[in-house]
Formats: structure tokens, sequence, C-alpha cells
């Protein structure tokens, strides 16, 4: 799992940015101060790629950028600099910024450019993230043409369908709430009703289990949620 490090004081654009960030297939660690970023830094030291706010109450993100820079150059670093402030480009890349992302920002933007800043990076640690598979037979999963097979054989997926199946493979044994898989597969801002989980899972267990009526790979977690059971 590729570990991005989000530093933003404001707590709605910070869960925005996780939101999106996970759902596009990276695990997030959050930062609310520039001291609280450099201590989360030191204790992960796998962190590949950091998001870095620029107005925060202390120290600022020029100068987490330029801490940051002064041990460590393989960290990729994206400053999100508000649109008001054109110079905060120059200086954000200047202090040793890879990228920058200007606010307001939609999701795929901030994605794409997470993603494009990470290729360049390249040599992921986890072989199963980087090469697009998570394999956990009989199940097989390509995250590059989002499929799924069951001993070898393709099962047709929505969507929705594969995200739900994404989220349980990559927390294999985890038991994962109802309101947990909403969030990751439907987003935050999804005003139906938690039920929808149900009828998806219902759906899925008859494609992925050998026998529906008890399964054994998605496993109900009474008055909580489900599990991926392996
Ligand atoms: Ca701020």
């Amino acid at each position: 799992m590729r570990k991005v490090l989000v530093l933003e004081d404001e707590d709605n654009i910070r869960s925005f940015v996780v939101l999106n960030l996970t759902r596009g297939g990276y695990e997030t660690i959050e930062a609310a101060s520039g001291e609280e970023a450099l201590e989360k830094l030191k204790q992960h030291p796998d962190i590949r790629l950091a998001l870095l706010d620029v107005m925060l109450p202390g120290i600022d993100g020029f100068e987490v950028c330029r801490r940051i820079r002064a041990s460590n150059n393989k960290v990729g670093i994206i400053m999100l600099t508000a649109r008001s402030q054109e110079m905060d480009k120059v200086t954000g890349l200047m202090t040793g910024a890879d990228d920058y992302v200007t606010k307001p920002f939609s999701p795929a933007e901030l994605t794409a450019r997470v993603d494009a800043l990470s290729r360049r990076l390249g040599g992921d640690e986890e072989p199963v993230v980087d090469n697009g598979e998570i394999s956990q037979p009989p199940f097989l999963l390509n995250t590059r043409n989002r499929t799924l097979s069951k001993n070898g054989k393709r099962i047709k997926l929505t969507q929705v369908e594969y995200s739900v199946m994404k989220l349980f493979m990559d927390n294999p044994g985890k038991a994962l709430s109802r309101e947990e898989i909403l969030e990751f597969v439907w987003g935050r801002d999804y005003y139906g009703e938690v039920k929808i989980v149900d009828v998806n899972i219902r759906r899925l267990r008859l494609k992925v289990e050998d026998d529906p009526t008890n399964p054994a790979y998605i496993t109900t977690v009474w008055g909580f949620g489900y599990k991926w059971g392996f």
C-alpha cells in the first residue's frame, strides 16, 4: 500500500482529500499541523508522498517542505496552494516540492496529480500493489483493469461491486462496518440508506460464494457489518 501524508489544518478539506486518496488505493496518514506532519514522517519512514497545505497555524507548509528536504529527498511532495497566492507555486517548488495543486481542486484532479507523482517516484515496496494484482486464492483481483477471477474464471462485477471487493481484499480478516463500506464505495456525500450495502453484498455473494446461502468468504459480523474471511 502506498502511504501518503496529508497535512491540512482544515478538517473538512483533509477528510475530503483522505477519502479520495483512499478510494484511489492509497493509505493516508493525517496531520493537522506542520509539527505533527514532521513527527508522523519520523514515525512512518515508508511514507512515499506528502501533500502539504501552505497556510497553517504554526510553521507553514514551505517550512515543513524545507525541513523534510533537509534530510529526505526520496519522499514526493505536492503543495496545496491557494488560488489567490500565485507566488505559492514558485516558493513551494523552490523549497523542494515536486508539484502543486491549486485550491479548490476536484477529486479527479488531485488523484491524477498524486498518481502521476507516485508513478514518477516508481519502485513500490509492495509488489502486490505494484503489479496491479491482489492474489488471495482462489481469488485474483486485477486493480489495473478492475476485474476479479475465481480459480482463473472471470467473475463479472459492476464498478460498485468491484469497489466493495477491492475494499475487502485490501482488508482481509478485518471486520468492516456497513458505514465504513458505504463511505468508501459510495462516498461521504451519499444520501441514501446504508441498506444499499446489504443489497450489494447479497448480490456479490451470489457471484463469489460456492454456496451463497452459507457464505464462507463474505461473512456477516452481526450488528456491525461484514468481513472478508481469510
Ligand atoms: Ca490551511
